[in-house]
């Protein structure tokens, strides 16, 4: 038996219908706030993320599927979608329209990770980027907008974590003091957090030794260094999100895994899940446009992960469908009679009703079994251009008329319901 691959999934019809609840929630929530829809390409050059999320970012040193296009050219499934939408904006030149150009999207990501619960190699993100608007409604929007969403599906437990990084500026000044600092405490120190403080001093404040933990309380936070444009920023993000009732907690520090990030950074996560409790974030990356050939243009943006939305959702009720009318053909072995059931289903559906054709031959008893299971209202059965019967499930009853009375007569039941 051949199997999907590791780490990816099949999307059976019960899942889908949770996947459209989720799609028109976004479609809703985002377009109401002047967001449209755009949908790159599934893979890209490997350039663009190399250069658009990072050389030194796990996602680039590990998570990328790259390849050959057989022309000695690197393309690589794409991993994240800011990179391809910013690729896109300078591509058509969008910076041209009236800006803020307002973007989502619904696609699937491809990143080779260890698949576990929530995690998988091929999944799917609703994301949305804001580009050429630099201000701090700006930011507080877009958070507020995730947090809609997050909201309207239900997800359980969610916590909001929201951090400014300043400038590359401030944090190459500020990684300095913390090496520094960390340097005049190495004494108190884990072993580990020891021998990283040169590769990653920032992993201190994730450190859960007595030792560590003391020495980190009093470190030199970023949020403290921040330049003054940066720290005003920040604090109006805040007020505005305060206004809005977004609780938050400050963080200070919110690493995220790719290296374009300025200015505000937040992250979603839900207690409803386990490890991979990350539901969605993202930040401002106001000098990504220019890495990527662009002219220096401001933007904002967040992804949040489609499986993990569901994971931390309730199973809400679907709608089950409605059948109005299944059309079954008298005899089986009669070409006319195939010719003028096919028509009353076709003619049925053109006039607004959900109608399906008897497609496997059934007896008449077992189609009636079928129409029962499938809970179809009516089921016509035609015995051929002229003449069919229309037994109304609910009551039991069944008439003779002409064919061409079929749909009216159905029409006039399933409105009377
Ligand atoms: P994590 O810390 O879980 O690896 P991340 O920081 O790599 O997440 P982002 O790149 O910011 O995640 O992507 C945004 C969202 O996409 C995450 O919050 C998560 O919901 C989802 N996501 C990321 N990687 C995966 C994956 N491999 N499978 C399923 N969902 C994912
Ligand atoms: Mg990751």
């Amino acid at each position: 038996m051949i199997q999907a691959p590791k780490g990816t999934y099949d999307v059976l019809p019960p899942d889908a219908a949770r996947r459209e609840l989720l799609l028109g929630h976004a479609a809703r929530i985002l377009g109401a706030a002047g967001y449209e829809r755009i949908e790159t390409p599934a893979f890209e050059a490997t350039e663009l993320f190399a250069r658009g999320v990072g050389e030194a970012t796990d996602i680039v040193q590990k998570e990328m599927y790259s390849f050959d296009d057989g022309g000695g050219r690197s393309l690589t499934l794409r991993p994240e979608g800011t990179a391809p939408v910013c690729r896109a904006y300078i591509e058509h030149g969008m910076h041209k329209l009236p800006p803020p150009v307002k973007l989502w999207y619904l696609s699937s990501f491809f990143r080779a990770e260890n698949p576990q619960k929530g995690r998988y190699r091929q999944f799917w993100q609703v994301g949305a980027e804001v580009i050429g608007a630099d201000g701090p409604e700006t930011d507080a929007e877009l958070i507020v907008l995730l947090a809609e969403l997050l909201e309207a599906m239900g997800v359980k437990g969610t916590r909001l974590r929201l951090a400014s990084l300043g400038t590359p500026e401030t944090r190459v000044e500020y990684r300095q003091e913390l090496t520094a600092y960390l340097r005049a405490h190495e004494s108190e120190l884990s072993e580990e957090v020891r021998a990283r403080i040169d590769l990653n001093p920032m992993r201190a404040f994730d450190a859960s030794d007595a030792g560590t933990r003391r020495v980190m309380e009093a470190a030199p936070k970023l949020l403290e260094r921040l330049a003054p444009d940066d720290a005003e920023h920040f604090a109006t993000v805040r007020a505005l999100l305060d206004a809005a009732g977004v609780a938050y907690e400050l963080d200070p520090t919110l690493v995220r895994g790719l290296d374009y990030y300025t200015r505000t950074l937040f992250e979603f996560t839900s207690d409803a899940l386990g490890a991979q409790s990350g539901v969605g974030g993202g930040g401002r990356y106001d000098r990504l446009i220019e890495q990527l050939g662009g002219q220096r243009t401001a933007g904002i943006g967040w992804a949040a992960g489609l499986e993990r939305i569901l994971l931390a959702a309730p199973e809400q009720p679907v709608m089950s469908r409605v059948v109005d009318l299944l059309v079954v053909g008298g005899d089986r072995d009669s070409r006319p009679v195939a010719l003028a059931a096919f028509e009353v289903a076709r003619e049925a559906r053109r006039a607004g009703l959900a109608a399906q054709l008897e497609l496997t031959g059934r007896s008449l008893k077992s189609a009636l079994k079928h129409a029962d299971r499938l809970g179809a209202r009516y089921v016509a059965i035609v015995h051929d251009g002229e003449h069919a019967s229309l037994k109304d499930m609910e009551s039991g009853e069944q008439k003779e008329l002409t064919t061409a009375a079929v749909i009216p007569e159905v029409l006039r039941g399933s409105r009377l319901t």
